[in-house]
């Protein structure tokens, strides 16, 4: 079934800089059958276990995680890039290729305890999903998994996110 899914994704050679080749998902979220597809199989990744909130990351992430968090009854929580969220907030900061950037949470977001399933569009160095789980795991979340549609087998990002559980709906090698 995700061979529908994986021929919808465009490959944008060079963007957003010279050598990365981007793997737009716009072509998926525009057909509503493929954008449904992706969306339940997210939604799957769960396993049947109760979520209590689905934590996207931005701003691809949020897409994918709202409409996840509304098939599972679950809350949606965002973790933002610096500065965008209101209230009190709690911080990471995580390497890109060149430079860091800070990612942040409210404080008030989860309570411990609380069944978490994060979410994003794609694992590429692992870098912005452990931002996003050391967050988590200071306000005491319960991480059932992280899951995302597209991982980069190749940059070895679940390392990154070791014990946890990753679940990726199409993988490049
Ligand atoms: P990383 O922190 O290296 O795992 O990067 C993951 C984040 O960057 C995700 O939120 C993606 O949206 C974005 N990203 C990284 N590489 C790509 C790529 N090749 N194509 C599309 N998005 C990417």
């Amino acid at each position: 079934m995700s061979d529908s899914l994986r021929s919808a994704i465009r490959n944008v050679v060079d963007f957003p800089k010279p050598g990365i080749i981007f793997k737009d998902i716009t072509p998926i979220l525009s057909n509503g059958a493929l954008f449904r597809e992706s969306i339940d199989l997210l939604c799957a990744t769960a396993g049947g276990v109760k979520i209590d909130k689905v934590v996207g990351i931005d701003a691809r992430g949020f897409i994918f995680a709202a409409a996840v968090a509304d098939r599972l009854g679950a809350g949606f929580i965002p973790v933002r890039k610096k500065g965008k969220l209101p209230w009190q907030t709690l911080e990471a900061s995580y390497s890109l290729e060149y430079g860091d950037s800070i990612v942040q949470l409210h404080k008030d977001a989860i309570q411990p305890g609380e069944s978490i399933l994060l979410v994003d569009d794609l694992l590429a160095t692992g870098g912005t999903a452990a931002a996003a789980v050391q967050l988590l795991e200071e306000l005491g979340a319960n991480l059932i998994g992280i899951s995302v549609l597209i991982e980069l087998c190749f940059l070895n990002g679940r390392e990154k996110l070791s014990p946890h559980t990753v679940h990726s709906i199409l993988t490049y090698e």
